[in-house]
């Protein structure tokens, strides 16, 4: 298959849909975004990357941070993680606060915000906050093959300052008693994952173990067991869209997360990974064009694992 030609067709089947999402706002920093973006990486079993649009271009990874905290959680906790966290679909917003009462404090899953909040207080129990967050930092260095992959500071202080919501489901959290650091030092670690900034072609790279049960085939590495990595494409089918997970598997049929900023990863079962980037999201809070994107390709490729 011509994938140069693939992803140079979606870019243009797709170009009626740019500027017509709404960039998220409850971030300063993040309001500023361009809606016009967009930039697509599919990277390859060799580790090789066909772009097009704004593919080189960073964005903070936001909430598609907690798909790589689970990763390093499991490593470090193994099966207890899932004392702490369950492995559900919320079927509400990201950062919905409704379900924590009734299930006392135990979040849903972990790619929701109070569940990758439960991951990071576990984390900091384990490794240390300093540590747990160097060792994100490094591992998605590695995974990208790009030691310049940073956190944005700017972003997480203005996050941190904006953050009421995030802050309110941390107490709510540590009420139940399942939050067993401080609140803001909890906080802080979260809001640092979120900010690291990276491009398409990094993220769909540094996430392609992922495609090949656990193993970089590029390098060959082995970066999780096949069972976990499984298990991480189980939770991002079912729980990685917040309420719109079921219309991500009806449309796209791919593990994948989405996050605030426009970006969503996916991940093609033995044969690669793709990111998308574009800063509009539609209702459900998922990028408008990367979610036309995504279908098109799928509709193109059939690589849906549902065929
Ligand atoms: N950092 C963002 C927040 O906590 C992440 C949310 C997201 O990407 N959906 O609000």
């Amino acid at each position: 298959m011509d994938y140069q030609s693939l992803l140079n067709d979606v870019v243009s089947d797709v170009a009626a849909y740019r500027g017509q999402g709404k960039v998220a706002s409850y971030i300063p920093t993040l309001a500023q975004a361009d809606p016009q973006k967009f930039g697509i990486a599919l990277v390859l079993k060799d580790g090789t990357a066909v772009t097009a649009g704004d593919a080189e271009e960073s964005f903070s990874i936001q909430s598609i941070s907690y798909v790589f905290a689970v990763a390093q959680a499991l490593h470090h906790l193994k099966g207890s993680l899932w004392n702490h966290v369950g492995r559900e679909p919320s079927g509400l917003p990201v950062g919905s606060i409704v379900q924590l009462e009734l299930e006392k404090g135990r979040p849903r899953n972990p790619l929701t915000s109070g569940g990758a909040i439960v991951v990071c207080d576990q984390l900091m129990t384990t490794c240390g906050a300093a540590a747990a967050g160097d060792e994100m930092l490094e591992f998605l260095r590695d995974r990208s093959g790009d030691p310049s992959v940073a956190v944005d500071d700017n972003l997480a202080m203005s996050e941190s300052r904006a953050g009421a919501f995030n802050r309110s489901l941390a107490n709510f959290i540590a009420a139940f008693g399942n939050l067993h650091n401080p609140v803001e030092e909890v906080l802080s670690l979260y809001y640092r994952n979120c900010s690291i900034a990276m491009s398409c072609s990094q993220l769909a790279r540094a996430a392609l173990f992922l495609a090949f049960d656990g193993v970089d085939p590029a390098t060959g590495d082995t970066i999780t067991t096949e069972s976990r990595s499984r298990r991480i494409n189980a939770l991002m089918m079912t729980c990685g869209h917040y309420d719109s997970s079921g219309d991500f598997a009806f449309r796209v049929g791919l593990p994948g997360k989405s996050s605030v900023s426009g970006a969503i990863l996916a991940v093609i079962p033995g044969t690669g990974t793709v990111c998308v980037w574009s800063p509009g999201l539609n209702a459900a809070g998922m990028s408008l064009v990367g979610m036309a994107a995504l279908e098109t390709l799928i509709d193109r490729t059939g690589w849906s694992v549902f065929v």
